[in-house]
């Protein structure tokens, strides 16, 4: 018997107010895979990642998670925002926001044991940011913050992480590491979901590709979905789409 997918989305209809952002979209995501979810602006990813953590439920359709219909609470699936949806003047220091990462488990105002204690260092270790942990997270370049917050989720632990353009306004060595961790929990049997912007590394970075544009445009392994042919049509001619 095969295992079930990680994620399944069934038939799922968002909208706000009069703006369908997702339309009857259908599609799985086993588990154990890095799969991108790219498509043009307005195209519905946030819209996606939303349903997919909780924050939003869908109108229509049915989300469903290792074979289970999904709860509201779903602590095997680990999230991390986008930079610009975080408030940067929140006074706190870069190992904060890591330990952040261990209240669910540990709760806000009990004492953290050597192994909760361990978890962070070790977390913060993976991202290379144990030297910025007293610094101020308001203070720190937009490559740092992001390991921080991939620090944050490493350390909270989980069966699916869900990133939301975590290379957006990140330096090259920051976007490297953060693929190194993601490739990790990738082989680790974890199953990693990307908002991703930049067509040229699409094909190095995911096993698996969805093309979003309010509808599922393909969806599938990357060598097959990753096409002009697809490009154009999840574009619909707003970029000049170069595949060799
Ligand atoms: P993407 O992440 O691909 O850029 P979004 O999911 O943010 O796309 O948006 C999909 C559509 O939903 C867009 O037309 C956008 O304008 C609309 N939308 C997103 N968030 C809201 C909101 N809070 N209120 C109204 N419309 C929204």
């Amino acid at each position: 018997m095969t295992s079930p997918a990680a994620i399944e989305v069934r038939g799922v209809q968002m909208a706000y107010d009069e703006t369908v952002a997702l339309r009857d979209v259908t599609v799985e995501i086993p588990t154990g895979c890095l799969v991108g979810v790219v498509g043009p602006n307005g195209a519905g990813k946030s819209t996606l990642i939303k349903g997919l953590v909780g924050a939003r439920e869908p109108d229509r359709g049915e989300l469903r998670f290792f074979g289970k219909p999904a709860t509201k609470k779903r602590p095997f699936l680990t999230y991390v925002p986008q930079r610009g949806a975080v408030d940067w003047d929140f006074p706190i220091t870069a190992e904060g926001v890591v330990r952040q990462g261990r209240f669910r488990s540990v709760g806000l105002l009990t004492r953290f044991s050597a192994e909760e204690r361990g978890k962070v260092e070790a977390a913060m270790e993976a991202v290379d940011i144990t030297a910025l942990r007293s610094r101020q997270i308001g203070n720190l370049s937009g490559g740092q913050q992001q390991r921080v917050f991939l620090a944050r989720a490493l350390c909270q632990g989980g069966e699916i992480y869900v990133l939301d353009e975590p290379f957006a306004g990140v330096d090259a060595s920051t976007e490297s590491a953060i693929m190194d961790v993601l490739r990790g929990l990738r082989d680790e049997g974890k199953t990693v979901v990307v908002v991703h912007h930049d067509l040229s590394t699409v094909r190095e970075y995911f096993d698996r590709l969805i093309l979003l544009n309010q509808v599922v445009v393909a969806a599938g392994p990357t060598e097959e979905v990753f096409t002009a042919e697809n490009l154009q049509e999840t574009y619909r001619g707003q970029v000049a789409v170069v595949v060799e």
